[in-house]
């Protein structure tokens, strides 16, 4: 099966669940995932606010990639819960995933106007065809992300930005509330990652809830509400001056340390592109 599928066949399978009043956005409660009996995630648990951005920062293998997984309701859980608005992550279609860019089938043949389009199922129900409302909306959305002129170039003729910016269109034509975005600054320069950081903040502006994996921890620090330290375990979550402590990214990270400046002090932090610590007890 082509891994673009998925994301989009998972989207078929979306429903309108029901928000609970009084429950928060995304409610994460002991969460544990095995992979053949490897521990990638070991009882984790965390709320995430409305309209809040968080990173999810942590050494390679850490677990980031399957924490959006689950969160997305495209992994089941080992044990734990995950609840979005006090309902169960898999029937919500607010939720837009967008997968590591590596992960994607890129040669799969759609246009950027079709990957957007798919965002409006959930709106429009599986059995009726687009019609001139959904359409209007696809541009607009393209038109937001600054891709409109890319409507109907093949993926495959996409840049990195380009790509995460069509996510993007894909996510704001699905009206989603919560979006999960898999490394998506991995692999793009300045310029590129700059125009998403533009993006990140018109989602907040429109209150969209982001929580966001990087390996970039200055990144973390500058551009968003709280960082969430990962390594199998949650090793801390909330302000970044009280989450990056030497103690917590020791933890996180062991040796490889470098320097990162944090109000006006420095703090030590791993290497976070290659190696990292790869436990599996
Ligand atoms: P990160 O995104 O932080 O790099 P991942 O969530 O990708 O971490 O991986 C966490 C751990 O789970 C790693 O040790 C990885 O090798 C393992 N893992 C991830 N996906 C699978 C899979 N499909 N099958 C087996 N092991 C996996």
């Amino acid at each position: 099966m082509s891994t673009f599928t998925t994301p989009f066949k998972s989207m078929l399978t979306r429903h309108h669940a029901p928000h609970q009043p009084g429950t928060p956005i995304l409610a994460v409660s002991g969460l544990t995932v095995r992979y053949s009996g490897h521990a990638a995630l070991d009882d984790v648990t965390f709320d995430l606010r409305a309209g809040e951005q968080v990173a999810v920062v942590g050494p390679n293998g850490a677990g980031k990639s399957t924490l959006l997984k689950a969160v997305a309701g495209v992994l089941t859980p080992t044990a734990g819960a995950v609840t979005v608005y006090g309902q169960g992550s898999g029937g919500h279609i607010c939720i837009a995933y967008v997968p590591q860019r590596t992960v994607v089938d890129w040669q799969f043949p759609v246009t950027v106007r079709d990957v957007v389009l798919m965002g409006r199922i959930g709106m429009m129900g599986l059995f009726r065809q687009p019609g001139k409302r959904d359409f209007a909306q696809v541009r607009e959305c393209l038109d937001l992300v600054g891709i409109a002129d890319l409507a109907n170039r093949q993926i495959n003729e996409l840049s990195g930005g380009q790509q995460q910016r069509m996510f993007i269109a894909r996510a704001l034509a699905q009206e989603a509330e919560l979006m999960l975005m898999d490394e998506p600054l991995t692999g793009l320069d300045a310029p590129s990652q700059e125009g998403i950081f533009q993006l990140l903040r018109d989602l907040r502006a429109r209150g969209v809830t982001i929580m966001l994996s990087t390996h970039d921890l200055d990144q973390a620090v500058q551009y968003f509400d709280r960082v969430m330290l990962l390594n199998r375990r949650l090793l801390g979550f909330g302000e970044p001056a009280a989450v990056f402590t030497p103690e917590r990214l020791m933890a996180a990270y062991g040796g490889h340390l470098h320097l990162l400046p944090l109000n006006g002090g420095l703090v030590a932090v791993g290497d976070t592109c290659c190696g990292g610590d790869h436990r599996h007890d």
